[in-house]
């Protein structure tokens, strides 16, 4: 896949843009100054594969929290503010390793030239991020509606107040719970400026539909090599976010994070209660770090020549089943062992590699 190169901004150690891969980020959605709760959080999506937090900081309990949590972790932290600049100040001197926030809702400009005067200073990025849902009415005016040629010029009206001061650590989002809406936006933007973009699809809403949202939207933008880092939006546990942004990346050859598992829809040709298998194994596979590939197949039509394929697999034959490992049989086993024969197998696979 080639992807777009645009100019690389720091975030910490994470490159993002130029020739980076695609980082994951996500938001924490605990009260930042309860910095317990917090720093757990940020702990359990490290765990989950995530690059880049970002933590809302909407007051000065919340900025001076920023440090604590800071001294507590070792993602790169993000501070999210909306217009008041003595915020973004205060999180910058906190440790924040980039900031978002707008600075044409900055009231006043001397106010933007303190904020950005600091960030150049401590070499910290800020992100321009435009939401659909708070366009400036100016801009809503003149184009009816929320469009894409509104978001890019809403992106660009805040990029030309950072330029003119002589900043260029910039990164940009332009979010809409409208999936051909972002699509465009991004697309336009890309063709526009040579800036990192950071992809997303907001208000996406719970993991049922927000998950297959940020998917195509996200995943068809990242097709088309457009694309530098990415948050997946979903209403509930940030967790899950992590876990669905590494997916889209998987499937399009973007990370290796964890194992694949491959497994059929079953139909009339299938003897084993294969759905049960699969869940078992997906939920096994959870704790694996390792990216391996496991293939668990209904019958012998398409079976083998999957299973062959992956690391480990089994193929469903009468209540029994084949175990695989690349591509040679292994083992012919009772339905009711399969699972343990299965992970015994990754066991040994995982256990070899390591010695190596
Ligand atoms: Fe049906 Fe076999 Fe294909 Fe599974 S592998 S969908 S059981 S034909």
């Amino acid at each position: 896949m080639k992807r777009k190169k645009t100019c690389p901004v720091y975030i910490g150690k994470v490159e993002i843009g130029g020739n980076a891969p695609v980082s994951v980020q996500s938001m924490t959605n605990t009260k930042t100054d309860n910095v317990q709760a917090t720093v757990s959080q940020i702990s359990r999506l490290e765990a989950a594969g995530c690059d880049i937090v970002r933590l809302a900081v909407p007051d000065m309990a919340a900025a001076r929290a920023f440090g604590q949590i800071k001294a507590q972790v070792k993602l790169p932290l993000v501070a999210d503010i909306h217009f008041d600049y003595r915020l973004a100040i205060a999180a910058m001197e906190s440790g924040a390793d980039a900031l978002r926030i707008n600075p044409g809702n900055i009231p006043h400009q001397e106010h933007v030239e303190i904020m950005v005067k600091a960030a150049k200073k401590l070499r910290i990025p800020i992100r321009i991020g435009v939401n659909a849902g708070s366009l400036d009415k100016a801009l809503l005016a003149q184009y009816g509606h929320p469009t894409p040629e509104a978001m890019v010029q809403s992106a660009l009206q805040h990029i030309a107040i950072l330029e003119k001061l002589g900043f260029y650590d910039i990164k940009i989002s332009l979010k809409a719970h409208d999936v051909p809406l972002t699509i465009r936006a991004y697309q336009l933007m890309a063709e526009t400026v040579d800036y990192p973009l950071h992809l997303g699809i907001t208000e996406a809403g719970t993991i049922k539909s927000g998950v297959i949202k940020s998917a195509v939207g996200i995943g068809s933008l990242l097709a088309q090599g457009i694309g530098d880092t990415i948050r997946v939006s979903l209403t509930g546990d940030p967790v899950e976010e992590v876990r669905v942004a590494n997916e889209i990346l998987k499937s399009l050859g973007l990370r290796e994070y964890g194992p694949t598992l491959v497994s059929c829809p079953t139909c009339g040709r299938c003897s084993i209660d294969l759905a049960a298998i699969a869940h078992q194994v997906e939920e096994r596979l959870a704790t694996v770090k390792k990216p391996i590939t496991v293939a668990v197949m209904g019958c012998v039509v398409n079976g083998p020549g999957e299973a062959r394929e992956a690391d480990i697999g089994i193929a469903g034959g009468k209540q029994e089943g084949l175990v695989f490992r690349r591509g040679e049989i292994i083992r012919k086993i009772p339905e009711d062992q399969l699972v343990q024969a299965l992970f015994a197998e990754i066991d040994k696979l995982i256990e070899e590699e390591n010695r190596c």
